[in-house]
């Protein structure tokens, strides 16, 4: 399908940030931890929508659990699903624990506190979380003290957690994070269960220290919640009302991960171009874009979700003046049937999403486009997918993110039924997805003997191979050594599949 998580192994290098953990704090402080040979991360496509664990433990050795009484809690170990504002939000909330004076672990069974950061944007990611938890309920003693679920299902879950997972003390939501200090204060008080679950809130989650696990590319939050009504998404109930952050901290915070060494940053947020300046300097986003780009030291800038009703012209002028405005835009279409549009309240048309694109496509530098969309949502005919297959053909997209439709609770279409069989919503997937390998395949051969400029993300060993990413977010692989991670090359490219290409250095 085509969300992809890419297990690369990222080598240590000289210097900051590459291989190492950045901890970064308000005054801009910087202090890293190497951490020792190899690390084994996950480096996470536009959307990811898998598990991503403090890197060292996998799958294989993760143990069942077993779990005493709180008491001090001195280490910790954070496991995150879903997507980048997960990653990031796990990002904060480690920064939170290392201000509180607790340690990173990297072995589950040496943690004092385990905390899962868990998305419920669809139903398989929610479980996700219980097989995890189901896994510690077999065991009855040993180290553990605490564990907490943080994030959507545990907003939309609440207190039931702790019926449905008694070893489970905390449970908190991402509008209430900056209230975890207190919240363990009150377990290792002896306090058996807490919870973080208010919603109506108007402040942003800012923290003074901010533990940045991708070396390359520094997450930056700038909106929270989301005031969408999408009837599909499950998000507003779980993230809370949308509140931007102003763009003083935006800055702020950018200058700072740029004097860490960082030169790529990604603006964040459920529907990042909705961000408006609370502040009095009124920056609009567009403004803002321009003036993350110019901070001294960052050559890339990316951002978001994007939605397409907030994609105004300004954005596309921006990338065209600023060159370390990545050429990449990622905006979620869903679907390309006007009447299923209208039913998922998404607040446009199929044309109206289209003159978006026509405005991108008359961009300066050839911008990369990639979508989500959803098949099988409620009463969509063969026609109305059609109309997406239709869409996604004219469109010529760089990457599809597309998606099984999966009622979500409390949703305005969960009442609606789920009228589509599984076996249909599959094949509808499937023709889609194969549609869109042939595309991208095309688009891919196109570039034969095209030189890109790459950030050097990974190198594998095994392969004696360098992992690079262009400004257009295509993953390029080509001869190199450990010593190549971390700097930006110019590579040409020889061949090219549906999902990457191959190059040499020139
Ligand atoms: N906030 C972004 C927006 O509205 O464009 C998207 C955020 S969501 C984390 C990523 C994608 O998950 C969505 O664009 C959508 O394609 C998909 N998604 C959301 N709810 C879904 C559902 N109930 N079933 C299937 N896919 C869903």
């Amino acid at each position: 399908m085509g969300s992809e998580l890419i297990q690369i192994m990222l080598a240590n290098q000289p210097g900051p940030p590459a291989g190492a953990r950045s901890f970064s704090g308000a005054a801009g402080e910087a202090a890293s931890f190497a951490s020792g040979g190899l690390l084994n991360e996950r480096i996470m496509t536009n959307e990811a929508y898998g598990a991503q664990a403090t890197p060292g433990l996998t799958r294989a050795h993760r143990p069942s659990l077993p779990v005493a009484t709180a008491g001090a809690l001195k280490t910790f170990y954070v496991e995150t699903f879903g997507c980048q504002m997960n990653v990031h939000d796990s990002e904060k909330v480690q920064g939170l624990l290392l201000a509180r004076g607790m340690t990173p672990v990297e072995d589950l069974t040496q943690a004092d506190l385990v905390l899962y950061n868990t998305c419920s944007i669809r139903e398989k990611a929610a479980q996700k979380v219980f097989s995890r938890l189901g896994a510690i309920r077999k065991t009855t003693t040993g180290t553990v003290k605490a564990i907490g679920v943080l994030g959507c299902v545990a907003q939309q879950e609440g207190e039931r957690f702790f019926e449905r997972a008694p070893q489970v003390s905390l449970v908190c939501g991402s509008a209430s994070y900056s209230l975890l200090p207190q919240l363990l204060d009150q377990l290792e008080a002896g306090k058996p269960r807490v919870t973080g679950l208010a919603l109506d809130t108007e402040e942003c989650f800012e923290t003074e220290m901010t533990r940045r696990d991708n070396p390359f590319r520094a997450y930056l939050t700038i909106i929270e919640g989301c005031d969408q009504r999408c009837s599909f998404c499950v998000v507003p109930m779980t993230r809370g009302p949308q509140r931007s952050r102003p763009s003083g901290n935006i800055l702020a915070e950018a200058r700072r991960v740029a004097d860490q060494g960082y030169t790529e940053i990604q603006l964040l947020g459920q529907i990042v171009n909705a961000w408006h300046d609370p502040s009095p300097a009124g920056l609009s986003f567009a403004e803002l874009l321009v003036r993350v780009a110019e901070v001294p030291g960052i050559r890339r800038v990316r951002f978001t979700t994007s939605h397409p009703r907030y994609f105004t012209s300004d954005i596309v002028q921006a990338i065209d003046a600023n060159p370390n405005l990545c050429d990449q835009v990622h905006l979620p279409l869903q679907s390309g049937s006007t009447p299923v549009l209208a039913r998922m309240l998404r607040g446009y048309t199929r044309e109206e999403y289209l003159e978006k694109i026509h405005d991108l496509r008359k961009a300066r530098r050839a911008i990369s486009l990639s979508t989500d969309i959803i098949v099988g949502f409620c009463g969509e005919t063969r026609k109305d997918f059609e109309q997406t297959l239709s869409l996604i053909e004219e469109v010529e997209y760089d990457q599809v993110f597309s998606f099984k439709y999966s009622p979500r609770p409390n949703t305005r279409a969960e009442g609606r039924g789920d009228d589509i069989e599984e076996e249909e919503k599959g094949r509808r997937l499937t023709e889609l997805q194969e549609i869109q390998r042939q595309i991208q395949v095309r688009r891919n051969q196109a570039l034969l003997g095209r030189s890109f400029e790459v950030l050097v993300e990974a190198y594998q060993a095994r392969l004696g191979q360098a992992v690079g990413r262009s400004t257009t977010n295509r993953v390029i692989n080509f001869p190199g050594g450990p010593q190549d991670v971390g700097r930006y090359l110019t590579v040409k490219v020889t061949s090219a599949g549906p999902n990457s290409l191959v190059a040499v250095r020139v």
